[in-house]
């Protein structure tokens, strides 16, 4: 399932649990322009507090979600739209709430719904819940921005986005104790409920910096060997627990405990009786930067995974393989190759490797070595330097109009866009694009 589509089918959920229970079991009487800002306020409230929920349980990598969302990286993605889309209905509700004073001013209290009982326990703190609730509106809003805003570095906002679990919390209180007393009973009582606890529970594990415990393995580096072109290979013994992986996964990598997890691939194929695995890491910011400089053979390493779905495995039977591999993307395929040469592929594939300068590209010979004696795939690369980009019409040349195409691509999101769209707009070819997201923000 898309994280869209999950999405959609959550908000759906909630939105038909809370028409049950505000619409049919407990209906309101009043005039409308009340009702409607009643109905307005308590429904944001639910989607809000239920998408932020959803945010924080798909927080905590939760691997048995992989398989039904195709992913951690399609996790992550979920985790990002719920909280944007929770922070948004928290805004709604918000405005619903001001909308009040104005309301009053133009078509007078008459009409206005009976005030809906709240837990009574809960009265010394009403106050407090209304307050905490706007306040915590606030700091969610400027994380909204600093994550949409996407010049803000990754780092400060890695440790803003910290306080999330907490601001959490504070929302669950707010809910808690503000959310009316028969919407606690029925379908939509018993979903909040989970809900809440779930989050709850996310948040807590977060807090404790519990998250992927049971997958974390202590490892210990092997090898450093740094590439042109900023590429810097570490090869890894991932200790005696490492459960195996499938090439083209990826994994969480701790070198240094202060710095904490930073997701690669792993760039080789799984070796039977061998747990030694390698990263093929790009100086694509500060801490990649200063890598080479920080570790060395012998030095301990956690490894949390494998995590991931990229699997050419999941093509259709009948369908043509491509596989599109652009910088640093290709090491997923690096796995693929190493992989087939194990154990040879029969469906026919095309592989097209962009490049900025084949000539200093640390893969291309080895690219080129490995195809070689694999006659299932044939190698396009795409050098810039020689002005030869990738363009749709070679992934389509010479295939029957109609045809089933399987891409797999990893590389630039923009690359993959242009591809996908040019793809989708020559409206001849049922193809599917199969792609691993190297960015989690
Ligand atoms: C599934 C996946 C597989 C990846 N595989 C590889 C690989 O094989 N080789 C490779 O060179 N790069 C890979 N990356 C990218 C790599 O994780 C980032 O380049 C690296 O973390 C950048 O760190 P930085 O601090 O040097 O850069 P910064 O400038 O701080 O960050 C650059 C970008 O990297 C991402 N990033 C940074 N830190 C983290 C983190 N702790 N967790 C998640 N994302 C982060 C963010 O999107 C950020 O905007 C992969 C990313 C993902 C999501």
């Amino acid at each position: 399932m898309s994280p869209r589509r999950l999405l959609a089918l959550f908000v759906v959920t909630l939105t038909a649990a809370w028409g049950w229970d505000a619409l049919v079991l407990n209906p309101m009487t009043g005039e409308w322009p009340w009702l409607i800002r009643q109905h307005g306020l308590y429904l944001t409230g639910i989607w809000s507090i239920g998408l932020m929920s959803l945010a924080m349980v798909l927080s905590v990598r939760p691997a048995w979600l992989e398989t039904p969302l195709n992913g951690m990286d399609k996790i992550y993605s979920a985790h990002k739209w719920a909280g944007i889309l929770g922070i948004s209905a928290g805004i709604a509700h918000w405005l619903v709430k001001q909308a009040g004073s104005p309301l009053k001013s133009l078509v007078g209290t008459a009409g206005r719904p009976a005030k809906m009982p709240l837990f009574e326990f809960m009265s010394p703190v009403h106050g407090l819940a209304k307050d905490v609730g706007e306040w915590v509106l606030y700091a969610l809003i400027f994380m909204l921005v600093i994550s949409l805003w996407k010049r803000f570095p990754y780092r400060p906002w890695r440790l803003l986005h910290k306080a999330m679990p907490a601001l959490y919390l504070l929302l669950v209180f707010h809910s808690f104790a503000l959310m009316p007393t028969s919407y606690w009973s029925g379908l939509l009582g018993g979903l909040t409920a989970l809900l809440l606890l779930a989050g709850s529970v996310a948040s807590v594990i977060s807090i404790k910096q519990k998250i992927g415990q049971r997958h974390r393995h202590e490892g210990r580096i092997v090898s450093v060997k740094q590439h042109s072109n900023s590429i810097l290979e570490v090869n890894c013994d991932a200790g005696a627990n490492w459960p195996g992986h499938e090439p083209g996964q990826f994994a969480f990598v701790t070198f240094d405990a202060r710095e904490g997890a930073h997701p690669f691939t792993i760039a080789s194929a799984p070796v039977a009786g061998s747990n030694q695995i390698t990263f093929q890491i790009k100086a694509l910011g500060d801490y990649t930067r200063a890598l080479p400089h920080m570790i060395q053979p012998g030095q301990d390493v956690c490894i949390e995974g494998p995590y991931g779905r990229l699997d050419h495995h999941l093509a259709r039977n009948d369908a043509a393989q491509i596989w599109v591999g652009g910088g640093i993307g290709i090491t997923p395929f690096l796995a693929w190759l190493e992989d087939f040469s194990q154990i040879p592929h029969k469906t026919a594939i095309d592989f097209h490797y962009c490049v900025r300068d084949a000539k200093t590209d640390p893969f291309v010979a080895r690219i080129e070595r490995l195809c070689h004696d694999l006659p299932s795939v044939t190698l396009h690369v795409h050098d810039a330097s020689q002005q030869n980009y990738l363009r749709v019409e070679d992934l389509v040349e010479n295939r029957p109009v109609g045809q089933k195409l399987d891409v797999w691509y990893c590389g630039p999101a923009g690359l993959a866009t242009t591809l996908r769209k040019r793809l989708k707009g020559l409206g001849q070819y049922d193809a599917r694009f199969h792609q691993e997201a190297f960015e989690m923000r």
